[in-house]
């Protein structure tokens, strides 16, 4: 059986005075039945933890591949841990495309992630393009296979399918579609992985919303969401965990 994740990115967005939504957030649900993760950017992570307390887990949005040495403007997942985060997104759309990373980046990350004791919640997803050519299973196909360590577990490995498209757009894929790609992914990584290819998460990510959330999260092998901008406020966000 595996355990819903109700995931939050944050992106480039938040100061110290939004930590007042997690406030929020944690009153009004303070013992989630479903896990629940807010990735704020990095600058964040260390006071949102001491906020989130035991209702929530902090993770970064990104972690390098190296564990230390000369690489400005980068964190580790030592730092990120030190920091009090528990996970670490890798390869959202985002930055495979503003920082051109490949799938053996993002599986370099994702193993300097896992390493350092994190979980990799690890991003794939088409373009518009690719959906319209038909060649959706096989970009995610491909995606899959070289993004993720062979040494990937349930416990350390959360997959989330977010169409390019449907990011920040207010479109989502039909409920036939979603089911489509995930349905698609588990057999993928039940091949690869065996039992623990059965008990990875599969979130769905792109313009998740109170509204479409109950929809969405019964759909086949939908084990929860990666939200963006809905993760921000606390009423949304709650809103969100609370239809897992
Ligand atoms: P939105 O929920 O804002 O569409 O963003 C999704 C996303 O990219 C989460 O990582």
């Amino acid at each position: 059986m595996r355990t819903k994740l109700a995931a939050g990115n944050w992106k480039m967005n938040g100061l110290k005075a939004d930590l007042a939504e997690v406030e929020a957030l944690v009153a009004a649900h303070p013992s989630p039945l479903c896990d629940v993760l807010l990735c704020p950017p990095a600058t964040l992570i260390s006071a949102m933890a001491q906020v989130a307390g035991a209702s929530l887990d902090v993770g970064a949005q990104d972690c390098h591949m190296k564990g230390s040495g000369a690489h400005t403007g980068d964190i580790s997942a030592a730092m990120i841990a030190d920091a009090g985060g528990s996970h670490a997104i890798v390869g959202h759309s985002e930055r495979r495309a503003d920082h051109h990373e490949s799938d053996v980046m993002v599986r370099a990350k994702a193993e300097a992630a896992i390493e350092g004791g994190l979980i990799a919640v690890i991003c794939v997803g088409e373009t518009e393009s690719q959906r319209d050519a038909g060649e959706t299973l096989t970009i995610i196909g491909n995606q899959l296979k070289g993004s993720l360590p062979d040494h990937a577990t349930a416990a350390n490995t959360v997959v989330a399918y977010e169409p390019v498209w449907a990011i920040g757009t207010g479109r989502t894929p039909t409920l036939e579609q979603i089911a489509e790609v995930h349905d698609f992914m588990r057999n993928a990584l039940v091949k690869r992985f065996g039992a623990e290819g059965d008990g990875m998460r599969l979130l769905y990510g792109g313009s998740v919303k109170p509204s479409n959330a109950t929809e969405i999260f019964a759909v086949s092998n939908v084990d929860g969401a990666l939200v963006g901008g809905a993760s921000l406020k606390a009423a949304d966000f709650g809103a969100i965990i609370a239809a897992l």
